[in-house]
């Protein structure tokens, strides 16, 4: 069971990085990332002990969620989401990691009324400028908080990024801390419909750094499930 092994070693890893910062390991949350990987093995992972799924994409969200795959789970959305793909995601995840635009954040709240619920929400934040990547800039972000009190359905519960692969080790660390000075700000503030809690960030090549700089939710795929086969799509 290579699964259950892995959830087991990434489990301890992300318990010595809180230790080295004096930090418990309970306050981390850990979200397995599990696109391209079958209800089977999302299973196996569950049974291991993940208690959050974050899916990528909606069509794959929408099969394994009929499957049943997240059963005794949680589930978080964590890609790339389109203005009309949002009624397969509302209310269905427990929270939407990736909230890129301020037409989406309407959106979902849109569809969270008339769901008659309250989706909580990250913004995402494109920390590192890159163009290929979706999400607010630092400086967009006062204004899409200020706006958050017009948004009645949803609740802006913290910020999520993804930095660029590491892959030397410690690069990502000056984005890490950047992104927890933002959080930090954003907490003195007062904004209607938000309050800083999660604060997402590292994955398989870097959650310990992630977490050295008080990432408190870690999103790990490939050291959980292994490389993902890009081959076959
Ligand atoms: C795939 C993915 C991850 C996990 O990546 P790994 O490097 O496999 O750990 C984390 N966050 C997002 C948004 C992802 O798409």
């Amino acid at each position: 069971m290579v699964i259950a092994e892995n959830v087991k070693s990434v489990k301890e890893r992300i318990a010595a990085a809180a230790e080295r910062c004096d930090r418990s390991a309970d306050e981390i949350c850990l979200v397995a990332a599990t696109k391209m990987n079958s209800a089977e093995r999302l299973r196996q992972a569950i049974a291991a002990g993940v208690t959050v799924c974050g899916e990528n994409r909606v069509q794959e969200l929408v099969e394994k969620w009929e499957q049943g795959a997240y059963e005794g789970a949680a589930l978080h959305f964590i890609g790339h989401l389109q203005k009309n793909k949002v009624k397969y995601v509302v209310g269905r995840c427990e929270l939407i990691q990736s909230v890129d635009s301020i037409e989406l954040l309407s959106a979902i709240n849109a569809q969270a009324e008339k769901l008659g619920i309250c989706q909580q929400v990250l913004l995402e934040v494109n920390i590192a400028s890159e163009e290929s990547k979706s999400g607010f800039s630092s400086s967009e972000l006062p204004v899409v908080l200020a706006s958050a009190g017009n948004f009645t359905h949803v609740f802006i519960r913290g910020l999520m990024a993804i930095p660029p692969i590491s892959i030397i080790k410690g690069q990502n660390r000056p984005y890490f801390a950047a992104m927890k000075q933002l959080f930090i700000d954003i907490q003195t503030k007062k904004y209607d419909n938000v309050s800083m809690d999660f604060l997402s960030m590292g994955m398989s090549g870097d959650f310990e750094d992630a977490i050295a700089e008080g990432s408190n939710m870690v999103r790990v795929g490939s050291a959980i499930f292994g490389a993902r086969d890009y081959s076959k799509t």
